[in-house]
């Protein structure tokens, strides 16, 4: 599960500075980063490499090898492995 929480941390840490919207924006990218490679190293592929043939639906994940329908799919799929 990503830990949403860590901008708020980041923002009591900073104090006096306020965040802006790129800080907060870096922080949510951080923390999805830090999820992707905590579930990696769990042996779960986020299936963040893919290719598909011009002209067909499928899409192959370079990491593992599973096939999808379509970039919906694939975005369901990630949804659901990093609970956004
Ligand atoms: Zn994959």
């Amino acid at each position: 599960m990503i830990d949403h929480t860590i901008a708020a941390r980041l923002v009591k840490l900073i104090g006096a500075r306020k965040m802006n919207d790129i800080d907060m924006e870096q922080a949510r990218m951080e923390a999805l980063g830090d999820e992707i490679a905590r579930l990696r190293k769990l042996g779960i592929c986020t299936h963040g490499h893919l290719q598909g043939p011009p002209g067909k639906p499928v899409l192959t994940c370079l990491d593992c090898g599973t096939e999808f329908g379509s970039h919906q799919e694939v975005n369901e799929s990630r949804r659901h492995l990093l609970n956004e």
